[in-house]
């Protein structure tokens, strides 16, 4: 699958893309009383690359009861964009199936009830199901590494198109 999306006032983009078909994949609703209160539908998949277009740290960051896992919502008009936690050095997390354009192509919505699972086990199951998330910031820095490596003469050795950035016309591929 490959699809983008946005939230509702358009402040935040975000392209989605995986080694797994999008009827495959089942959006999971939370039963915890913070997704109650704001419900969304999230997929994720190891193989999920989720690129945020803004940094994280401009968006309004939550945490829910065990404080494990944070909810990256668009300041401006609130949706839910990921849900995420730093895993080994790198982010990892599900996306806002809602916000995305391939929406209707999911398969069923599962209820899911993470409150019943220990911290540990929490942890585990993430480490199998998220995926990682890059954010604008992590584009950048690429996007300059890539412009600077042609001067030591190398080069670029980073895929930033998976950013959906153009790349610069002054770096030779
Ligand atoms: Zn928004």
């Amino acid at each position: 699958m490959e699809t983008t999306g946005n939230c509702r006032c358009n402040a935040v983009t975000v392209r989605v893309s995986a080694d797994i078909q999008t009827g495959e994949l089942q959006p999971r609703r939370c039963d915890c009383d913070y997704c109650r209160s704001k419900p969304s539908g999230l997929i994720s998949h190891p193989s999920m690359q989720v690129s945020v277009g803004v940094p994280l740290s401009a968006l309004k960051a939550e945490k829910n009861g065990d404080r494990l896992a944070t909810f990256f919502r668009c300041k401006t008009c609130d949706d839910l964009i990921a849900v995420g936690g730093e895993i080994d050095g790198e982010w990892r997390g599900a996306v806002n199936a809602d916000l995305l354009a391939c929406r209707a192509e999911f398969g069923d919505d599962v209820a899911i009830s993470p409150k019943t699972l220990s911290p540990s086990e929490k942890q585990a199951r993430w480490k199998m199901l998220w995926g990682r998330i890059t954010d604008l910031s992590d584009a950048l820095t690429l996007q300059l590494v890539n412009q600077v490596l042609p001067y030591f003469g190398r080069q670029p050795a980073l895929d930033i198109t998976r950013y959906g950035i153009a790349r610069p016309d002054n770096v030779v591929a």
